[in-house]
């Protein structure tokens, strides 16, 4: 991804604030730029701005919503910011993490009150490591609801989405001042931006198979769940300005896709009493550990597959979100009477999983210790019938990504600032920490809402000091 010289840009065309992607951060900067009245330009690889926020659950984390109050949740930035530091066990970046959280609060009332973007509390249960009910998603939990109201609006307020237009390069002068960029069509044409400033919003490497066995060969084979388009341009682009780039090695991973049809299963079958075993018919892993992390643990498993195990009640949670409606359309949810029943349909050793039922039964009564550390006391004990799926391992994103400061703007090696250039969500450095372990629920669509909603403030105050 080539960075051109200042002067070789050839265009009459200028935009003052020019955003690459138009996923959840690009277009959340945007309603921003557009709300302190600076013209603005998304431009979008894709026919139709999707990206990874549109294959999320589009559950967003946030503390001291008008939402949250509503439903008596009480949750300072304090609370907040002490369950994302402590998941990335310290070492992502307190100044970055402080930021966000601060303006976690009052960009969801923004995006819920004055920009109609239909978001709920998420309260039928807890994510892993949160310490209150602080995920709000749209009514269907799914991020393509999302990603068709945030696009929505963008036509509403008369935001220009450039569609079909893959960013190649960029021209910057010898100072890394971006003064345009240039964009390849479908039909092999090829047009120059002019700006004065330029968001990233291209999100991280997942896409891109080279990089993510150069960065994380750890996850390089289990299966990538995220949006293709996501090949690493910001990182390239950074590392030939000159800017920082930090955490590569960090990733969401997920330990719960149902297997061939490709679809999560959420994670709150787990939360709420259900248990992964192997092939054996044997539990591997406290599963309240994260999803994240379980991710590399079900590819390390034989065959590289675990099967979730839960009961109607985890089903019927399950059922709010459409991804798991799916799965069930699909025929990927298979359901029995008895444990002997599903270990049949399910083609996993009888004995062994009775074994590990009952086992998981008796700690749910609060009789022995569960070997790998799960408290499951927290939920009755699971009851006929039962649900089984056979899953895989997967990545869902990356991220790490190039270094910000608490104004998103991005920096060089030294700490000193790029004069106009912006990046947030998987383009950026993430608030996760050095691993896949360091991801906190909702992770990604923090750092994509709250690091463009900072970018498009802090780019409109570089345009209009
Ligand atoms: C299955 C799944 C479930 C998830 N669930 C959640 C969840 O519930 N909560 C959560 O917090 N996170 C979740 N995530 C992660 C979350 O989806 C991402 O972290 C988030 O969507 C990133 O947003 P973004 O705006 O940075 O990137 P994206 O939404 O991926 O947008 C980036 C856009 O940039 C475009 N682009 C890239 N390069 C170029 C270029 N050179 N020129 C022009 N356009 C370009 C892409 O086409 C894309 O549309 C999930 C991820 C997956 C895969």
């Amino acid at each position: 991804m080539p960075v051109l010289p200042a002067d070789t840009l050839d265009t009459d065309v200028h935009i003052p604030a020019l955003i690459i992607g138009a996923g959840a951060c690009g277009q959340v900067a945007a309603l921003t730029l557009h709300d302190a009245g600076q013209p603005v330009l998304l431009i979008e690889r894709d026919p139709v701005p999707q990206g990874s926020t549109a294959l999320s659950s589009g559950m967003i984390p946030a503390c001291g919503t008008q939402l949250q109050a509503e439903k008596g949740v009480i949750d300072p930035v304090g609370q907040m910011r002490g369950d994302l530091i402590a998941k990335a066990k310290g070492e992502s970046d307190p100044a970055i993490v402080e930021r966000v959280c601060e303006v976690s609060g009052p960009t969801i009332d923004w995006l819920t009150g004055e920009k109609g973007i239909p978001l709920e509390l998420v309260d039928s249960f807890t994510y892993p490591g949160h310490s209150v009910h602080r995920m709000h998603a749209p009514p269907s939990r799914t991020g393509a609801e999302l990603m068709g109201a945030l696009t929505n609006r963008c036509a509403t307020e008369g935001i220009d989405i450039l569609t079909d237009a893959f960013v190649t390069d960029l021209f910057a002068t010898a100072e890394s001042a971006i003064t345009g960029v240039r964009i390849a069509r479908p039909d092999g044409g090829v047009e120059e931006i002019g700006c004065d400033a330029l968001i990233l919003a291209c999100n991280g490497f997942g896409g891109n198979i080279d990089m993510v066995r150069q960065y994380i060969p750890e996850i390089a084979e289990a299966i990538y769940c995220g949006h293709v388009g996501n090949q690493g341009d910001a990182i390239r682009w950074g590392e030939t300005l000159g800017a920082a780039a930090a955490d590569l090695g960090s990733f969401q991973g997920h330990g719960s896709v149902a297997h061939q049809h490709n679809i999560l299963i959420s994670w709150a079958l787990m939360m709420e009493g259900g248990f992964q075993v192997n092939r054996d018919g044997r539990r591997f892993s406290n599963e309240h550990g994260g999803y994240s992390e379980q991710g590399k643990i079900v590819a390390s498993q034989p065959d590289a597959l675990a099967w979730d195990i839960y009961d109607t009640r985890c089903h019927e949670l399950g059922l709010e979100f459409e991804d798991y409606r799916d799965a069930v359309e699909a025929g990927a949810v298979i359901q029995a009477d008895t444990i002997e029943g599903l270990a049949r349909e399910l083609g996993l050793p009888k004995d062994a999983l009775e074994a590990t039922a009952g086992g998981v039964a008796g700690f749910a009564q609060g009789l022995g210790q569960d070997s790998f550390g799960r408290d499951f006391t927290k939920s009755p004990p699971l009851a006929a019938p039962y649900f089984g799926i056979k899953v895989c391992g997967a990545l869902f994103h990356t991220q790490g990504g190039l270094v910000i400061d608490t104004a998103a703007r991005v920096l060089r090696e030294d700490g000193s600032r790029l004069p106009n250039l912006f990046a947030g969500g998987g383009a950026a450095r993430g608030l996760s920490g050095k691993a896949d372990y360091g991801y906190l629920s909702g992770n990604g669509l923090l750092a994509a809402v709250m690091l463009g909603r900072i970018a498009g403030q802090s780019a409109a105050a570089l345009l209009n000091p």
